[in-house]
């Protein structure tokens, strides 16, 4: 079954017959950016209920109508997996957030150690970078944005049934793989702002039972790399990817 090429996420239950009234910021983006018409189709999905074909009723400058015709793709979760990591500039923050999405993260929680450079982010910014990445990746998913923890508070309260996947640059060149952690259904990984871990963020790091440091390879790599990287790397090895 074809899925139209337009993709829109909406904050709306999807089903048969369901008529979608557009917001007046999604009607423009379909209307005079995309320049649909009465007719055409676009694929919409909210995050929860997979993607659906909805044909446009009416288009207008300040919103519209659509009403949903079938589903064109099950609801795909990703795996248990969330995306800890330190944010650095703006932009770069953003990147983290949109390859955070698209490589899979089921959560995102911006979080602050003792050589974060960001005093605050801006979730809301950061979730529409999210949906944004989902719309374009072809995902039915969408990760919720956390506002900005501190990393010792995260440990305090750490979810006992989940591995951490700690990357470590001072394990760089070192062949500390993910290989060599446990099995287990619910993942994190965490990743360094530019000025990377304090030793007492290393030294608590390491002591924790539920951490697995690994290398990220022979060099040094940038914040926004590093999270790529990971996020690749456990894809590939306890992921969807495999
Ligand atoms: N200022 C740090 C230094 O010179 O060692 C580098 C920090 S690096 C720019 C940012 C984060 O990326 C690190 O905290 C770590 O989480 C990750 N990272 C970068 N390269 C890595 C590697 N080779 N192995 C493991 N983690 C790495």
């Amino acid at each position: 079954m074809s899925r139209p090429k337009i993709r829109l996420h909406v904050e709306h239950p999807l089903s048969q017959g369901q008529t979608v009234d557009l917001s007046r910021e999604q009607a423009n983006y379909l209307f005079a950016v995309m320049r649909l018409g009465e007719g055409d189709e676009v694929a919409l999905f909210n995050g929860h209920d997979g993607e659906w074909r909805a044909v446009v009723t009416e288009c207008g400058r300040r919103g519209g109508t659509l009403e949903i015709a079938e589903q064109t793709a099950p609801q795909q979760d990703p795996p248990d997996l969330w995306l800890l990591f330190a944010p650095i500039k703006k932009t770069r923050t953003d990147f983290i957030v949109e390859k955070a999405a698209e490589l899979g993260a089921a959560r995102i929680i911006p979080v602050q150690t003792e050589h974060t450079n960001a005093e605050r982010i801006r979730r809301d910014r950061l979730q529409a970078h999210a949906i944004e990445a989902a719309e374009q990746c072809g995902g039915t998913f969408v990760p919720g944005v956390e506002e900005l923890h501190r990393l010792s508070d995260v440990l305090d309260n750490w979810p006992e049934d989940r591995r951490l996947v700690f990357a470590d640059e001072a394990l760089v060149g070192a062949k500390r793989a993910l290989a060599e952690a446990p099995q287990a259904t619910k993942w994190a990984i965490l990743t360094g702002p530019e000025g990377g871990f304090s030793e007492a963020e290393r030294t608590r790091l390491l002591s924790l039972p539920f951490v697995t440091p690994i290398s990220l390879g022979p060099r040094i790599l940038r914040a926004d790399t590093a999270a790529v990287a990971a996020l690749a790397l456990w894809q590939a090895e306890r992921g969807d990817w495999r």
